[in-house]
């Protein structure tokens, strides 16, 4: 069975980790939107696309991507994956109701989705952190310079448990820039989850407060997974 798995929480709750868990544990594909939009807009060879240089001028300046241009991109790739008979989880989309259930003209990530896993194998997950868990988390979130992999907020020392490089902080998770991303949360993306309802969908939402992988056994429960003891 074909599953996608939609994680929606605060930043810093934990949705790239559990995604990464359902990635190596279960063959997920894990679909990280900021970092499949990151490689397509400086990918070399799409440099004289007149598209890519308007959104990756965005992406440089910190600014948001055009919705109508991620929500195409998002759909391409998903029907990719489903193509290939993947497992999808997703860490970073839909961020906007836009994105989630398009408008009149335009089919929403949702709405894909349904066409081609089924509405039953869609599972939603919301990570429930408080505010001030958030802030932490991303204030001494640190990230490996080599492989990228963000390990957790209290990992002692500055070398990577995965391959041993430097770890960094990044630079864009400063008290007030996650203000701003807490903001863009409530405003943006919360309402998908109230929307989620109206849709017949029903929201899992489960602490995220605990160790990675006791989120991850909760969230291999309410996927259908045999428990193995
Ligand atoms: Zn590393």
């Amino acid at each position: 069975m074909k599953r996608v798995v939609i994680i929606q929480g605060k930043p810093g709750s934990g949705k790239g980790t559990q995604a990464n868990l359902l990635s190596w544990a279960k063959g997920f594909f894990h679909f990280d939107t900021g970092k499949e939009v990151e490689w397509i807009v400086h990918d070399p060879h799409k440099q004289s696309d007149p598209i890519i240089q308007r959104e990756r001028i965005l992406w440089d300046g910190g600014k948001l991507m055009t919705p109508e241009w991620v929500l195409n991109f998002v759909t391409t790739k998903v029907q990719e994956i489903a193509k290939a008979g993947l497992s999808v989880v997703f860490s970073g989309s839909p961020r906007t109701l836009f994105e989630a259930f398009g408008d009149k003209n335009t089919p929403g990530l949702i709405q894909t989705l349904e066409k081609s896993y089924e509405r039953e194998n869609i599972f939603f997950i919301f990570l429930d952190v408080h505010s001030d868990a958030s802030i932490f988390r991303n204030t001494n979130r640190k990230v490996c310079s080599i492989c990228k992999i963000p390990v957790l907020a209290n990992h002692p020392g500055d070398k990577c448990p995965i391959c041993a490089g430097q770890l960094y902080k990044r630079v864009l998770d400063t008290p007030e820039t996650i203000k701003v991303r807490l903001e863009e949360f409530e405003n943006r993306t919360k309402p998908i989850i109230e929307e989620l309802g109206k849709h017949n969908y029903s929201v899992n939402k489960i602490s995220g407060e605990s160790m990675p992988f006791e989120v991850h056994q909760k969230v291999l429960k309410i996927l259908g997974y045999e428990m193995r003891k």
